[in-house]
């Protein structure tokens, strides 16, 4: 069985195997012309329901043949997935959207063709997580994927309670039903200072993101009926707030020592303070006005609101 791409760009048909299929995670537009290649070729489409990937194909014009493959039927399917690999059919694996395997089925499948030696080749695509993860504004250098909580409050708080001190950017999945529950469980246990934000309903006519502090994407969901469709959370990690008893005022400190000890004009201090907090210039400025008016501070130097 081969082991190498070379197959797959020699020849126009596809080299037996298992192929895991990137799908569209909302806009159809989303889906690579590898992956559709890879559909068209293949023997078998292991779907993680059949209706609703056969109305993808369907858009497609793509007619193979599907099968069921989800997590009630998963240890059987795999163990049939690998046979027909192995007699050398191509399979492709779906699921319902984004990447199978994340947060979705097609793990243990994917472990029985690697331990018996089979061709594995992933199509990359679309996915939620780095979807919402580059989007979000926080770090991305380093980020721990979370996926769904726990449904059950007790045992959501404590996973919480384990990834409260983690310096990581935290994503998670989240249902539409449980999202004002665990925006509620993590501003209690991560407090209500901890920058998030929620993605929604990505690639879709009405994505959106919501960011700001945990309390105040609360009070925002509170307003407004924002907890449909769906949804992607990401939490800064723990490092992004050394401001985190406190991190309007440490900002405020911040800028004020820059002026002071530093010497930079106000634009300046706000500028390089934005960036170390992982603020935009114009939360920074807000920030520095509030605090200004609040104590009757004359401005020093002639900082405009930035654009
Ligand atoms: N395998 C998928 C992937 O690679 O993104 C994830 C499947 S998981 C069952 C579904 C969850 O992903 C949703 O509950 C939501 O948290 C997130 N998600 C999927 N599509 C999304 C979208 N268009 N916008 C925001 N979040 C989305």
């Amino acid at each position: 069985m081969p082991t190498s791409r070379e197959d797959e760009f020699q020849t126009t048909t596809l080299a037996p195997g298992l192929y895991i299929v990137a799908t569209p995670i909302g806009n159809l537009e989303d889906i690579t012309l590898r992956a559709l290649r890879v559909l068209r070729q293949a023997d078998l489409i292991a779907c993680e329901d059949t209706r609703h990937t056969q109305k993808l194909l369907n858009h497609f014009e793509i007619k193979i043949p599907t099968q069921s493959y989800h997590e009630h039927n998963e240890a059987a399917r795999a163990r049939e997935l690998v046979e027909r690999v192995a007699a050398g059919e191509r399979v492709a694996l779906v699921s319902d959207a984004g990447m199978p395997g994340i947060s979705d089925p097609g793990e243990r499948v994917i472990r029985a063709a690697v331990e018996r030696g089979l061709n594995v080749v992933a199509i990359p695509g679309p996915s939620a997580l780095v979807t919402a993860l580059v989007a979000s504004g926080l770090p991305t250098e380093t980020f721990r994927f979370v996926g769904f909580l726990p449904a059950r409050s007790g045992e959501r708080r404590s996973v919480l309670e384990s990834l409260a001190s983690v310096p990581e950017t935290l994503v998670f999945y989240e249902a539409p039903h449980r999202i004002a529950d665990m925006l509620h469980d993590v501003e209690n246990v991560f407090g209500p200072d901890r920058r998030i934000v929620i993605a929604r309903e990505l690639t879709k006519v009405h994505e959106e993101f919501v960011r700001g502090s945990v309390s105040e994407v609360l009070a925002e969901f509170g307003r407004r009926d924002a907890a449909r469709g769906e949804m992607t959370v990401i939490v800064a990690g723990k490092s992004k707030i050394q401001q985190a008893q406190s991190p309007k005022r440490n900002l405020v400190e911040r800028i004020h020592e820059l002026m002071t000890s530093e010497s930079l004009a106000e634009k300046d201090a706000l500028k390089q303070a934005a960036r170390e907090f992982g603020l935009s210039k114009s939360e920074a400025y807000r920030e520095w006005q509030r605090k200004k008016q609040a104590t009757g501070t004359r401005a020093r130097g002639t900082a405009k609101q930035p654009q």
